[in-house]
């Protein structure tokens, strides 16, 4: 077609990086895909059982835009005891996973070339839902030196005229990272004093290897001002669920519900049903999957720190290790494509991520630890071979 009918935010959007790894892969054998980032084990039965049997008996009909009155009933006890704040069920809202969270809350907020600040390496979708919201992007790197912790001066100093929010990620995809305490308090106070919006994506907070964990939201006038984005998709290995939730300031949410109504009309039924029985499981299931990955992470960091031209920070949260490759190469996309088809591992190139992922690649711990294993062997062998190459 010679003439585009595509609107220019959409035809500006890059193909997804991870999707575009695993297509790679598709028609290869033998591949170990640590490219996933999704857990690898089974929605806990308690919750499918509980959602099913709900949809049989009834559950199956548009619930009100903001959910399922009693799973926001729960909710709003559970998000009141975890923060120490009083979370009535106006300033929840039921979403369409932690994605669906992230995209009305931008569309909400956002007029046209309005700037949100993200701190790289991020989440990739991050910049898609900026411009789908018609807004820009202003990026500000954080590095391995600092073990992917911001600083906050350097976010202060970022903020423009036209700088309507910050995202936070915390634990963060794909560095791994959890941004401690006093740099929260100060983030907080560059917020109110700049008068910024924050949207903090917690959907890793379950999935944390040095408790308790904080939240933005707690500190002084953060309540007025915070956006928190949760999910069940990982923390309860409901990723094809879709199903998560926000809150944050009822005038936030009552705004951010006419986005949700006229888009989806409201979450899926059954699966907000699902959550409910998430909410009721039995903590030592999340718990168990947790040591899983904390196992997993320690083996695969272990391996990594041994291999020649690799630095690896060993995640304080999330199931990633973003392995800095930089002394080897900067071209990850290059080194994630070798790797592919001479050792038949899929990682991602930290490119994907943002500038400043640019010379990592990104290591999903979503396989069992055998499988993990046989990976970092092939990788390992990559490597001794990529470096006689080009030494
Ligand atoms: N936020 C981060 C940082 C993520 O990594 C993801 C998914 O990978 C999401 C949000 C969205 O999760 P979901 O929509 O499955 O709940």
């Amino acid at each position: 077609m010679e003439k585009s009918y595509w609107s220019e935010s959409v035809n500006n959007l890059r193909f997804s990086v991870i999707r575009g790894m695993s297509l790679a892969a598709a028609d290869m054998d033998d591949v170990i895909n640590l490219g996933i980032g999704e857990p690898d084990f089974n929605t806990p039965e308690a919750i499918t059982r509980k959602a099913f049997a709900d949809a049989l008996n009834g559950h199956t009909h548009y619930t009100s835009s903001q959910g399922d009155p009693l799973l926001l009933d729960k909710l709003s006890k559970t998000i009141s005891d975890a923060t120490g704040i009083d979370v009535p069920t106006s300033s929840i809202l039921i979403t369409h996973g932690g994605m669906g969270g992230l995209a009305s809350a931008l569309k909400t907020i956002l007029n046209p070339g309005e700037q949100v600040i993200l701190l790289e390496p991020h989440f990739p979708d991050y910049m898609a839902h900026v411009a789908l919201a018609g807004g820009n992007a202003l990026k500000v790197p954080t590095k391995f030196e600092d073990r992917y912790i911001p600083r906050p001066e350097e976010i202060e100093h970022a903020i423009t005229a036209t700088t309507r929010a910050i995202i936070l990620n915390s634990p963060n995809n794909p560095t791994g990272a959890v941004i401690p305490g006093n740099i929260l308090d100060s983030i907080a106070k560059i917020a109110v004093k700049h008068d910024l919006l924050v949207i903090s994506d917690e959907v890793y907070d379950q999935i944390l290897y040095e408790p308790p964990f904080e939240s933005i939201y707690t500190r002084p006038g953060m309540a007025e001002r915070t956006l928190v984005i949760k999910s069940f998709s990982k923390s309860h290995a409901m990723t094809g669920w879709r199903i998560g939730y926000c809150f944050g300031p009822a005038a936030f949410i009552g705004q951010m519900l006419k986005v949700v109504n006229y888009s989806t009309a409201c979450a899926n039924s059954i699966s907000q049903r699902a959550a409910i029985a998430a909410l009721d499981l039995d903590p030592t299931v999340i718990e168990q999957m947790k040591k899983r990955f904390a196992d997993r992470i320690d083996m695969v960091c272990s391996r990594l720190k041994k291999m020649k031209g690799i630095r690896v920070h060993k995640p304080k949260g999330s199931f990633y290790i973003l392995a800095d490759i930089s002394g080897i190469t900067k071209q990850s996309q290059e080194f994630a494509n070798q790797l592919l088809q001479q050792a038949r591992v899929v990682v991602i190139p930290g490119y994907a991520f943002g500038q400043a992922g640019e010379g990592t690649v990104r290591i999903a711990c979503t396989h069992n630890s055998t499988v993990l294993s046989k990976g970092m062997d092939r990788i390992e062998l990559f490597l001794k071979r990529y470096l006689q190459k080009c030494p």
